[in-house]
Parts: structure tokens; C-alpha cells; sequence
């Protein structure tokens, strides 16, 4: 059918991983609500818990309908495989686990989902692990947090809440003279807008729980490894390079070469944290994945849109979207991400913390609610929510002050939500002025 014709994104994003089911003929990958699979024979058996044959064993570690997915997801990022989990949480711990050990740091960028920096400053801490925190413009204080206990360099790609766009190209280019991974969280941009792997990183991180799913009705994660660190060069990461006791001392790395990282994800990672994606789930990010790039298109239409209207509003400070020919990393997000910066930003309200929280509670479109990535405007107060934990230099650091309003745009009717938006301004000027 294709010859030797590279497939467009938006054929990809249909019917990569998925074929008629070899059962029936069923078109659409069929959702396999199945813990076990039946063995051939007691050899069979062997062969696949001993990973020398691929197959379905029990579905914590493998399922049919997951595979389809990772297969997908893995092409679209343009991988080599990846792993599905229970959650973007879950996905970060999975990319980290095989690269870690007691007393190894990652280096992380400041500017990063709030959720993720409660995970990485305290929980991660309970496993012997620590992040260092610096910011990803300055190259140098990358280059100065790095030692010889550091395992990864990790970022987003485009940052939650801000906006901000990461020069992967060069933050991987440092990682590379470290001799160290870079992962890059994907999940703002998603490989429609952004393709980590070409510039330069390891493994990307997704929560499906956003748009790549699409529509608010899945908690999930992925983690794709690019197939080309070499993880035997350094003696750094024994998991994948030695002999691996928690599977009978298999070597990842020179057995499974390119497949390694996500091998390891599963035999081990799956099996023994147990983070799995169950099928349903992942029936509905495929569903949710088919229309990624049209539904991209039109975040980042709408997003510009109303960006631009609210940047001229007198009630707003400022807005951070890459998008805008007014943002510092407008000429950064047009070679990052040329399709577009997303439909995630935020904006600052002049009245602050009072003005921001009248303001949340007088949209009616827009839902006020912690999520992002859905067909429908959501929107947040990060101080007050998700960015709450976090102490106030950190919240400034990660654009979530007091004063800061995310939104995540979604793909109604652009003037509608303009409409929205701009009774709920008056509103919360209007109470501000009868006080
Ligand atoms: C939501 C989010 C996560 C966490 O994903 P969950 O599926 O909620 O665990 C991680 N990174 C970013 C950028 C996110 O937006």
C-alpha cells in the first residue's frame, strides 16, 4: 500500500500498532478485559517468562490493547518502544527507576508542573534519590548542578502552567557531555507540536491524562525511550547494563539492545511497582489519539486568539504565551514547536490574589478545574491548587504567583469563550469596586 512513502503524523496517529484483530477482523482494536492468556503448552510458558519469546503472559505486565497503544505512542514520538502506566506520576517514577539507585540526583528545570515538583523535592526522597532545581536557560547552572551521582537531566518540554519553552537542542547537547539522559515530559505540547527525540532527548514522559487522550476521561502515563543511549558506556546505569538480579540476572542492555530501557519497563518496572494502565483506559486514549492533531490545530488557534485578546485587556498584567509575538520565547517556540506553543498559559490579573480567586468563580464556559488538555476550557488558580504546596519562590519560579491565572483552552467556539471571559473580568473588577 505504501511502498517506501514515510507516513504523515496523521496517518500514524490512526493506525500505527493497530491491525484488523487476527480473531475476528474487527477494524477497531478490540479492548481485551483480560488478566491471563492461555500458554500453547508448558514450553511456551517457559519461553515467555524467560523473555526469549514476546507475548502475553498476565496482564499487569502486557495486554493486548496496551500494546497497541505504547506501539503508538512509541511512533509518534518516533522511539523505539515505550511503556504504558497508571499516570503521568507514575510514568516519571517508571523512566527514573532503572536509571537510579540510593544517593543519585536528577537535575530538573524549575519551571514544571507543580505536582511534579512536590515529587520530586519530597517523595522521591523517601527512595534515597534527590533533584537539584536550576533554571534551564542558563546553561551554565546545568552544566554546574551536574555530578557524578547525577542520573538525568529532566524538563517539560513546554512548561505547566507557564508556557515556557524549553531550548531542548541545547539542554540535550549538555546532557550528551555529561554522558547523561535527558527526559523530557511531553505533555503539554504532545508530539503533534513537539518531537523531543529529534532534538536530542533520551525518554519523553506523557500524562495521557491530558491531550492525548483528550477529553478529561483517563488518568494514565507513557514513558517512550529513543532506542539510541548507550547505556553500557558510563558503568553508570548497572540496571540496564549488568547483570540485573531482580531477573535472574539478564543483561538488558546487550540482550535487547535498542529495546532495552523498555524491556526493563515492563519485565521489571511493571511487574514489581505495578503502575499498569488498564485496558479500558487505554482503549479510550487510542480513541482520543486518532484526532490528536486536529484538535492541536485548533487548541493553538483558539489559544492564539484569545491570548491576544486578553493581552490588550485593561484588567490584565500579562500574558505568558509562547504563542505571542510579545513572549521572550516566541522566536524559541517557533523552532521548538513551529505548529504552535499549545493551549496552556496564563496571565496575571493587576488586582492580584482577591481579583483572581472572583474571577475563577464567575466563568460559565470555562469549568474551574484541576486538569488540563480537554475539549473543553478549563481553568485554575495554581496558587490556591495545584501549585499550593510549594513555597512562594518556588510558585514564582514555576509563573504560579498569587496573582496568576492558567488556562487550558479548549476547542469550542473561540468568541464564545472570549465572551466568557470577558463578563467574568467584569465581574471581578465589578465586586472589587463595591468592597
Ligand atoms: C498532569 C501532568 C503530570 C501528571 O500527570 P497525571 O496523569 O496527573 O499523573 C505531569 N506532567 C505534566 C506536565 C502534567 O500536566
Amino acid at each position: 500500500m505504501t511502498g517506501t512513502r514515510t507516513l504523515g503524523f496523521e496517518t500514524l496517529q490512526i493506525h500505527a500498532g493497530a491491525r484488523p484483530d487476527p480473531a475476528t477482523g474487527a477494524r477497531q482494536t478490540p479492548i481485551y478485559q483480560t488478566t491471563a492468556y492461555v500458554f500453547r503448552d508448558a514450553e511456551h510458558a517457559a519461553a515467555l517468562f524467560n523473555l526469549q519469546e514476546v507475548g502475553f503472559i498476565y496482564s499487569r505486565l502486557t495486554n493486548p490493547t496496551v500494546a497497541v497503544l505504547q506501539e503508538r505512542i512509541a511512533t509518534l514520538e518516533g522511539g523505539a518502544g515505550a511503556v504504558c502506566c497508571s499516570s503521568g506520576h507514575a510514568a516519571q517514577i517508571m523512566a527514573l527507576f532503572p536509571l537510579m539507585r540510593p544517593g543519585c540526583n536528577i537535575v530538573a528545570s524549575t519551571r514544571l508542573y507543580g505536582g511534579t515538583v512536590t515529587q520530586f523535592s519530597q517523595t522521591i526522597k523517601r527512595f534515597g534519590w534527590s533533584a537539584r532545581f536550576v533554571d534551564f536557560d542558563d546553561l551554565d547552572a546545568v552544566r554546574d548542578a551536574i555530578d557524578d551521582d547525577t542520573r538525568a537531566i529532566f524538563g517539560e518540554g513546554i512548561a505547566n502552567p507557564g508556557g515556557w519553552v524549553m531550548d531542548v537542542r541545547a539542554v540535550a547537547d549538555v546532557a550528551d557531555a555529561a554522558g547523561l539522559p535527558l527526559i523530557i515530559d511531553n505533555t503539554t505540547a504532545t508530539p503533534y507540536l513537539m518531537r523531543p527525540i529529534e532534538m536530542g532527548a533520551t525518554l519523553v514522559v506523557h500524562s495521557l491524562t491530558k491531550y492525548l487522550t483528550g477529553n478529561g476521561t483517563v488518568t494514565g502515563g507513557c514513558v517512550v525511550d529513543s532506542g539510541t543511549f548507550d547505556w553500557s558506556a558510563s558503568g553508570k546505569f548497572p540496571s540496564l547494563s549488568e547483570p540485573e538480579p531482580a531477573y535472574h540476572g539478564l543483561k538488558f542492555h546487550e540482550t535487547f539492545g535498542a529495546l532495552a530501557f523498555t524491556f526493563h519497563g515492563i519485565a521489571v518496572g511493571l511487574r514489581d511497582l505495578g503502575m499498569t494502565l488498564n485496558p479500558q483506559a487505554a482503549h479510550y486514549t487510542l480513541m482520543g489519539v486518532e484526532t490528536l492533531s486536529l484538535r492541536m490545530d485548533r487548541h493553538v488557534a483558539n489559544a492564539e486568539k484569545i491570548a491576544a485578546w486578553l493581552e490588550k485587556h485593561p484588567a490584565v498584567a500579562h500574558v505568558t504565551y509562547a504563542g505571542l509575538p510579545s513572549s521572550p520565547w516566541h522566536d524559541r517556540a517557533k523552532e521548538v514547536c513551529p505548529k504552535g506553543a499549545g493551549g496552556l498559559f496564563t496571565f496575571a490579573l493587576k488586582d492580584g490574589y482577591d481579583a483572581c480567586v472572583r474571577f475563577i468563580d464567575s466563568v460559565e464556559i470555562f469549568s474551574h478545574v484541576a486538569n488540563l488538555g480537554d475539549t473543553r476550557s478549563l481553568v485554575i488558580h495554581p496558587a490556591s491548587t495545584t501549585h499550593r504546596q510549594l513555597s512562594p519562590e518556588q510558585q514564582i519560579a514555576a509563573n504560579a504567583g498569587p496573582d496568576i491565572v492558567r488556562v487550558s483552552v479548549g476547542i469550542e467556539d473561540a468568541d464564545d469563550l472570549i465572551a466568557d471571559l470577558d463578563q467574568a473580568l467584569t465581574r471581578a473588577a465589578g465586586k472589587a469596586a463595591a468592597e
